[in-house]
């Protein structure tokens, strides 16, 4: 029943009550069952108004006749009565629906909570999953390119690597920008360059054969030491997360290419002359030893020249000690330009060289040294502008012919060297 039709059963009972007064104390119970009627309704203002006008409608009839004072005060009593149960029935029903909705927020927000959790933790799971496997890669990467020694080698594994991270692009890397316009812009940059869209870039990219590209300079002892060049068919293939990975891989590579060329400088000081860049005397001792074993299993012949310019401390008295430095660089020279490949030319100490001549019986290594005697004594050294003259003295020994051993070997060729000073220098002894 709603507000409106309470006040019509009101309008009612008060007609009815000034129409026929001697129905009046029907109108109690007829409110009694509109207020049950409301409670199954659940009207929430009727019954208020209903036991209002119960109220009001019974002090009218009990005002006019005294007599059904007592029936009329009974009846309402009972509808008050009816009233307050109703009334305290439903502020426990609404108590508790309120408890019911309050818990089914409080669940609602929890399962809101904890579907954001989840999707939290889902994308979590995702990063974390994105950069253990990147992390592994890398791992592997770092593996793979520093088990190398050779330069090619880490570029091809590179490049393997790269292909396999990034399946539908052109991995390509090179040692120099040439003409390449993605190359030269990264060079311009000094770092990476990414291109989204040829198309739309064409002024950096002018003319591009892909659609979309990551040049990266690789750097080797702060030196630009190649690139690394993605290319796509597709616009769009790269962005900056991508861009970042081949970056990460193109360093690692770096890294690893600026290992070998250290360890190449170390090596090469350790096993060069600083100063004529010939081999070192330790280098020479013991490429002479595998040399004699490798004569001695392959039953092949193996020659020695031992070298010494002949009184270089007067023509150090003379020109100076810097263009004593100069002339042992072109005797030096010298020397590498009569070495085959197979042959091994060594600064043996001062101003003293040596020569091992593979596969040479003595007699062929007599004649390297004597072509090697008249080309240095013919050849014109300057210093500063100033013509000098130098000669060598040469002293040559052979395995198995002179000598069996690498000591051996060295000993006689020094006295052959020693019998050509003592024969009047610029000469060969073998
Ligand atoms: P000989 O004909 O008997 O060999 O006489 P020599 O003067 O060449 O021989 P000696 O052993 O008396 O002198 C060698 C000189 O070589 C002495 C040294 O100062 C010089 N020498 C050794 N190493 C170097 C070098 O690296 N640079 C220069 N400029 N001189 C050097
Ligand atoms: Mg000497
Ligand atoms: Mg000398």
């Amino acid at each position: 029943m709603t507000l409106l039709g309470s006040y019509g059963l009101f309008a009612g009972l008060v007609l009815l009550v000034v129409a026929r007064p001697d129905l009046g104390s029907q109108a109690v119970p007829a409110c009694g069952i509109c207020l049950l009627w409301s409670d199954l309704r659940r009207d929430g203002e009727s019954p208020i108004v209903l036991t209002f006008l119960a109220t009001v409608v019974a002090a009218v009839l009990m005002a006019r006749a005294p007599e059904n004072l007592p029936v009329l005060a009974a009846g309402l009593l009972g509808l008050w009565m009816l009233a307050g149960a109703q009334a305290a029935h439903r502020n426990r029903q609404f108590a508790d629906e309120r408890e019911t909705l309050l818990e089914q927020m409080t669940l609602q927000d929890q399962i809101r909570d904890d579907e954001r959790d989840l999707k939290y933790y889902r994308s979590y799971e995702e990063t974390v999953g994105v950069d253990t496997r990147l992390r592994r890669d890398l791992s592997d990467a770092a593996k793979s390119l520093s088990g190398t020694m050779d330069g090619r080698e880490v570029q091809t594994r590179l490049i393997t690597i790269l292909s396999e991270r990034f399946p539908s692009a052109r991995v390509t890397v090179v040692g120099g920008a040439g003409e390449d316009p993605l190359l030269l812009a990264a060079q311009r940059r000094r770092g990476p360059v990414l291109i989204k869209d040829a198309r739309t870039e064409a002024q950096v990219v002018p003319g591009a054969r892909f659609l979309s590209g990551v040049a990266i300079p690789m750097k080797v002892m702060r030196q630009a030491a190649g690139f690394v060049k993605l290319e796509s068919d597709k616009p769009g293939a790269f962005g900056p997360d991508e861009v970042r990975t081949a970056d990460l891989f193109a360093t690692m590579a770096a890294l690893s290419l600026e290992n070998i060329r250290l360890y190449e400088s170390v090596h090469r000081q350790a096993t060069h002359d600083s100063l004529t860049q010939l081999h070192s005397h330790r280098a020479f001792q013991q490429r002479l030893q595998e040399e004699v074993l490798r004569s001695g299993r392959s039953q092949t012949p193996l020659a020695l020249i031992m070298l010494d310019v002949d009184h270089f401390k007067q023509y150090n008295d003379k020109f100076g000690h810097q263009a004593g430095d100069q002339l042992l660089r072109t005797l030096a020279s010298i020397l590498s330009s009569f070495a085959r490949p197979v042959d091994f030319a060594a600064r043996y100490g001062g101003e003293e060289f040596a020569l091992i001549l593979p596969n040479f019986v003595r007699s062929e290594a007599i004649s390297v040294a004597e072509r090697i005697r008249a080309r240095v004594a013919e050849e014109p050294f300057t210093f500063n502008g100033a013509p000098t003259r130098a000669t060598m003295s040469l002293g040559v020994a052979a395995f198995p012919t002179d000598a069996t051993t690498a000591s051996q070997i060295v000993r006689v060729a020094d006295e052959r060297l020693y019998k050509a000073k003592h024969g009047g220098r610029n000469q060969v002894v073998g």
